[in-house]
């Protein structure tokens, strides 16, 4: 599924500015300089509670900004990255930029959101991912309690003791970390009592057919259900349609993060989107 989605967002970028398909070879090579070159971009994805109406949260997402494929998504090049080390400086600067982005926020009045960063397993193993954030939020000005990063759960059950110290390291820096993709991967329930979870973002397999799938009625309400049991957030991802939404915040969840509301944007289109909020939310919102 992952590949086809990846095909699928391929063809969304590169047909919608009738670039040439990617070569990986030169992709590579290329990939060397698209930092020094400044070809890499945070877009950010609003995540909304649909009880009070606000954005609590954005995630950041990485766009390469490539001079002769156009934008790339993170399915063409991510693998890349980890293969080549470059996810290392990378995942760093971006760690940065996303730091320095919410401060600038908060700075002009975007308040109270969080900022979400994903890692990718070879970031998380990487010696220097704490120092990286710790370094990142002590210069940003920002709360480390606005900061998040989001991990997948195939992470957790590989070495449990490297991942208990890192995590532990993480936590203690006062950042939280979210499970992405739940239910997506292979894992064992039982890390969620072991490592400090702060939030657990339902995959969005599950929220497709939430209305009519029996399957993913019971799952989606049992995540749910066990999420508030061991007091964890939820977060509902790839929300499309005013009924999804509905359904879910029926079942309980109450955050959610879809292109109903919006894809993920620049950060000036996230600013004006930010401005414009009120009107938006009060077109969808339930009279509580
Ligand atoms: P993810 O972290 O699960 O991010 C959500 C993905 O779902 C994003 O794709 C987003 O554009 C897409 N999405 C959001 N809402 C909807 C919706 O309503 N419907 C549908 N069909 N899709 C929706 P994107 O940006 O292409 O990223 C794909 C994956 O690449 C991410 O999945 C994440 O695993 C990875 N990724 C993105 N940015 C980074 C990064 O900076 N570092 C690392 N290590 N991985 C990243
Ligand atoms: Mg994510
Ligand atoms: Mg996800
Ligand atoms: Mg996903």
């Amino acid at each position: 599924e992952a590949k086809r989605e990846g095909r699928n967002y391929i063809r969304y970028y590169c047909e919608d500015l009738s670039n040439p398909r990617p070569n990986q070879l030169s992709l590579e090579n290329d990939l060397y300089y698209a930092l020094e070159r400044k070809e890499m971009q945070l877009f950010y994805q609003p995540q909304v509670n649909v009880r009070t109406g606000k954005i609590i949260g954005a995630e950041a997402l990485l766009r390469w900004k490539h001079p002769k494929y156009g934008y790339l998504s993170p399915a063409d090049f991510i693998p890349l990255m980890e293969e080549t080390g470059l996810i290392i400086p990378i995942g760093e600067w971006l760690i940065r930029e996303a730091c320095n982005q919410l401060y600038a926020w908060s700075s002009k009045g975007l308040e109270e959101l969080s900022i979400s960063v994903n890692i990718s397993p070879v970031q998380f193993k990487s010696d220097i991912l704490v120092g990286t954030v710790n370094e990142a939020i002590a210069s940003s000005k920002i709360n480390p309690s606005q900061f998040k990063i989001e991990i997948t759960e195939n992470m957790l059950v590989h070495s449990i003791e490297e991942t208990t110290r890192i995590l532990d390291q993480l936590k203690h820096i006062g950042i939280g970390v979210s499970i992405d993709d739940f239910g997506k991967g292979y894992s064992s329930l039982n890390y969620l009592k072991k490592f400090p979870i702060q939030t657990i973002k339902i995959d969005r397999a599950f929220v497709k057919e939430i209305e009519q799938d029996h399957y993913d009625q019971v799952i989606v309400k049992a995540i749910i259900q066990m999420g508030k049991s061991l007091n964890i957030n939820l977060i509902a991802e790839g929300t499309e349609t005013k009924q999804q939404i509905e359904y879910l915040r029926n079942s309980g969840c109450e955050t959610v993060q879809g292109f109903y509301f919006s894809k993920p944007v620049p950060p000036k289109v996230f600013e004006e989107l930010y401005d414009t909020w009120n009107e938006l939310a009060s077109k969808w919102l339930y009279k509580n």
